[in-house]
């Protein structure tokens, strides 16, 4: 299995930050090994019947990282590259974010293999379903929380609460976060991971003794997270001058009109097309001097192809693993890049996750400007923290990031013991 999971590049990259880290911090190699590899891998076959009588048969998967520090939390990705050596990426990524934030959770993800941009709404909800029925037995309020990701959206998360508490008989809201508001979901979490991204954009141009209202900014992808960084931005007075999707690019110098986006996205389905500003390459666009860059939709887009050729002041790791470990060196080299790494960066979504999960609990609903005040106080209080390590110990941000987190779960590992 350990070869297996290796082959895929995405895990293959999870794993050697994790062995830089782990050697960084001496971890003893019982610890090590058991904090690597995940605990549970789930894989289902799901059986729907598609909109024209036919039957197709979709995989999907769940990773559960460990279970050492809590229930297991992490998204559900709908995607045509989704595999286990992806999700279980993802699942390790989420553990240390979660333990670098301080929540009480271990890390998961979930993924099905499918392109739901080709999918009809009632295939997708039959999808949704059927996987949630599968994994049911391996999921639940104190074991696994899922939540929203990549192709996914609340009225998924509304399917997946409705099998499971149908199945269980009562209204289980705890079991999903990322819901519709008026099942309980939290006000403030569709915005929460891109509010957070410019929250902390902000906080590293404060750093670079930069002004804010003014600053520029490039964001690849404009779904949830980008879409979210971006508008919070410009309502900091930040120019939003490049946005890409998977339709295409736009570039405009002076500032693109996002309000005007919006409606054309929501039209169209994509960017391409937006008469607001003008087309560019997509790679280019990347290249473009800006304070702020935000890649914002898959991993591995800034490699070392490009990372000596970014002119941005700040990297804001909106994406989860957005940057490979070569384009890292060669950033960490040049020293003049301010990395916001994506375990921090894009860390609002799983907080205001754990605040919809703590408001279902007890039953109780917090305000929007609480759940965004008290995002902001806690990612404020890791990115000093994480400013304050890296200061210490004179290592690089994502080193530091990685470190604090992993540090943590292993401390928890050592503290239970080995059973038996
Ligand atoms: P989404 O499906 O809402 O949006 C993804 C966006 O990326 C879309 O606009 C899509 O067109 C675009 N895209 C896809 N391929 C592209 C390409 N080759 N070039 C440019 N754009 C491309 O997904 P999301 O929820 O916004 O997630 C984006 C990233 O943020 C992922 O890495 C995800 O794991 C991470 N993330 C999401 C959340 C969350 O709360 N949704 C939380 C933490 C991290």
């Amino acid at each position: 299995m350990k070869e297996e999971l290796l082959k895929d590049p995405v895990f293959g990259m999870a794993a050697g930050q994790f062995d830089r880290v782990a050697d960084f911090l001496n971890l003893d190699e019982r610890v090590r090994e058991r904090c690597k590899w995940p605990k549970r891998i789930i894989t289902v076959s799901l059986p729907v019947t598609m909109d024209d009588g036919r039957m197709e048969i979709f995989f999907g998967h769940r990773v559960q990282h460990h279970l050492s520090r809590g229930p297991v939390k992490g998204g559900l990705r709908f995607h045509p590259n989704v595999n286990v050596g992806e999700v279980a990426a993802l699942a390790m990524w989420m553990n240390w974010k979660c333990a670098l934030m301080g929540l009480p959770y271990g890390g998961g993800k979930g993924g099905i293999t499918c392109d739901p941009r080709k999918l009809s709404m009632a295939e997708q909800e039959r999808l949704t379903r059927r996987f949630a029925e599968e994994i049911s037995t391996f999921i639940g309020p104190e074991i696994d929380v899922m939540a929203p990701d990549v192709g996914t959206t609340p009225q998924h998360m509304a399917w997946i609460l409705d099998t499971y508490s149908t199945r269980e008989g009562r209204f289980v809201p705890e079991i999903i976060t990322g819901k519709p508001v008026e099942l309980q979901g939290s006000e403030g979490r569709t915005q929460a991971t891109g509010h957070g991204v410019a929250f902390l954009a902000s906080r590293a141009l404060n750093k670079l003794d930069l002004p804010v209202a003014g600053a520029t900014a490039i964001i690849q992808g404009f779904g949830n997270v980008g879409s979210y960084a971006a508008s919070t931005m410009a309502s900091y007075g930040m120019k939003i001058t490049g946005v890409s999707d998977i339709t295409g690019a736009i570039w405009n110098g002076d500032g693109i009109d996002l309000n005007a986006l919006q409606n054309h996205v929501a039209e169209s389905g994509g960017i391409a097309g937006f008469t607001g500003a003008d087309k560019i390459d997509p790679d280019k666009m990347l290249l473009q001097e800006c304070d702020v860059l935000a890649p914002a939709a898959l991993e591995r887009v800034i490699t070392k192809d490009n990372a000596s050729q970014l002119k941005c002041k700040i990297l804001a790791e909106a994406a989860n693993g957005p940057t490979t470990p070569e384009a890292d060196a060669i950033i960490e080299a040049r020293g003049d890049i301010f990395v916001i790494p994506d375990i921090l960066c894009n860390a609002g979504g799983v907080t205001v996750s754990y605040f919809e999960w703590v408001q279902n609990l007890q039953r109780f609903s917090w305000t929007k400007t609480e759940v965004l005040t008290k995002l902001e106080t806690k990612l404020n209080e890791a990115f000093e923290n994480l400013l304050l390590f890296c200061g210490e110990h004179k290592c690089a941000h994502r080193l530091g990031a990685l470190a604090t987190g992993i540090e943590a779960v292993a401390k928890v590992k050592k503290t239970r013991g080995l059973f038996p």
